[in-house]
């Protein structure tokens, strides 16, 4: 059961007074189609595959949807709220367009390896995020979605690594579909906020 923020409680490793670490904002930004919305499905269904073939995608066009998730990486237990925003370029996108690039506490930076052009869209936003944020302390992951459809791929694993690198991300390819490196991906999210918050406090 995850424990509120204003709930402490006693830690018997150390019998002091224990406060949760706190709940982390994670923002997943990217073009329309390139499946944020399955990987937030994904993400909270904890670790079984889910079939999201019934799934109403139509509804998260206009409102944010959010979504709590407390799991443990690493021996410890994290939190993070996980924003599925609107497609980027879309009227409701830009109307709130401030608040998702300064809100974050570490973005999730979505294409689709089928189209090239959702990847171009993730290089804008890696721009537009440079000039909000203070991204060395801010993580950014670029993660190239539906690796399922190798057929239809137009950007290779390597140019992905190429951008992640020329830009400072961490890079991961996933298939919200088979629910492959989801896990993996909010996994890395956490070490990495964790590093670099790390690193700030020092
Ligand atoms: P969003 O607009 O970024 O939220 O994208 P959605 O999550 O709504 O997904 C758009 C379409 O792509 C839907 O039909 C999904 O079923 C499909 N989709 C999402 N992820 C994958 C994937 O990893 N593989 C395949 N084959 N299709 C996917
Ligand atoms: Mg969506």
């Amino acid at each position: 059961r995850p424990r509120s923020a204003s709930e402490p409680f006693l830690s018997i490793k150390n019998l002091v007074p224990f406060t949760p670490p706190p709940t982390r904002n994670v923002y997943l930004l990217g073009d329309s189609g390139v499946g944020k919305s399955s990987i937030a499905m994904q993400f909270v269904s904890a670790s079984y595959l889910m079939d999201l073939s019934d799934f109403d995608f139509s509804i998260s066009e206009d409102a944010d949807d959010v979504y709590d998730k407390t799991f443990r990486v690493d021996d410890d237990e994290a939190t993070v709220r996980l924003f599925d925003t609107p497609p980027c370029g879309h009227e409701s996108f830009e109307k709130n367009e401030d608040k998702y690039l300064k809100d974050g506490d570490a973005y999730l930076l979505v294409y689709s390896v089928t189209s090239r052009r959702s990847f171009q869209r993730a290089n804008e936003l890696r721009f537009k995020l440079r000039k909000a944020k203070d991204t060395e302390t801010v993580p950014i992951i670029l993660v190239g979605n539906k690796t399922d459809l190798e057929r239809s791929r137009e950007v290779s694993f390597e140019e992905g690594r190429h951008f992640a690198a020329s830009f400072n991300c961490k890079f991961i390819e996933t298939s919200a579909s088979l629910g492959h490196n989801i896990d993996e991906v909010f996994e890395g999210v956490v070490r990495q906020i964790r590093l670099r918050t790390q690193k700030s406090d020092e």
